[in-house]
């Protein structure tokens, strides 16, 4: 029905501005980076920041095809490529974010990992844990990914040493607009959507996120895909 139809549409322009955002951000300081000669221009760089401005480009034309109808957002395009590599070049392109935070990142990507799933989907996954990882960090700051398979299964581990999750929380962190409200949280201004976007992903490409974490010391998202 109506009502029904114009909820769904506010809750996927919610949805979209949060999945836009950051890697806006992250576009922004990478180019400010080569600007300023921290990085080179070559061609892996350039093309990853190609494919994450052709990914953006994506999300705003669903965005537009969005006021007819929203399945397209929510389709899963799949299709089989290097996870190993796609994950790397991720990384790269939140480097400048961490360098400009005294973040130090550990990256344990294990080679040639192939995966049939949707790109676009498990970008965003990546973007949104390794996002909150950073804002979870005060100082001294130490954002682990890492990712590795086994017959049945890939893993995809995000690890901070972070504020951390009470138990309590733990649940409630996935579900929409939740924010825990600390320090952290006014200053960097979420909305409580991305791990509610992530699970739903992650969800829809077969697959299932847990996480473990102690309020002090940091949290550990792993997201287990089917092969
Ligand atoms: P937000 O936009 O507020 O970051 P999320 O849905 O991504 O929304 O996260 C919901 C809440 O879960 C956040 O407000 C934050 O308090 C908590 N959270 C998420 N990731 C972490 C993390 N790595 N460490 C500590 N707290 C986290």
């Amino acid at each position: 029905n109506l009502k029904n139809q114009k909820f769904v549409r506010k809750q996927y322009a919610q949805d979209i501005s949060h999945e836009l955002r950051t890697p806006i951000t992250n576009l922004q300081l990478y180019i400010e980076a080569i600007k300023d000669n921290v990085i080179d221009a070559d061609e892996q760089t350039l093309s990853s920041l190609l494919e994450e401005i052709h990914r953006l480009e994506g999300l705003v034309v669903n965005l537009n095809k969005s006021f007819n109808d929203n399945s397209e957002y929510l389709k899963i395009n799949k299709k089989e490529f290097n996870l190993s590599d796609h994950i790397n070049s991720l990384l790269d392109t939140v480097k400048p974010r961490l360098n400009k935070l005294d973040i130090s990142l550990i990256e344990e990507i294990k080679d040639g990992i192939i995966i049939n799933s949707d790109k676009d989907k498990i970008s965003q996954i990546v973007q949104n844990l390794v996002s909150n990882a950073i804002k979870a960090i005060k100082n001294d700051g130490l954002i682990r990914v890492s990712l590795s398979e086994d017959k049945n299964n890939i893993y995809l581990v995000v690890k901070d040493n972070g504020v951390g999750i009470s138990d309590e929380k733990k649940e409630a962190i996935f579900e929409r607009f939740y924010r825990i409200d600390d320090a952290r949280n006014t200053k960097l201004n979420g909305h409580g959507l991305g791990l509610s976007i992530t699970k739903n992903f992650v969800e829809s490409l077969g697959g299932r996120i847990k996480l473990k974490s102690r309020l002090g010391k940091g949290s550990t998202f792993s997201v287990i895909l089917p092969k």
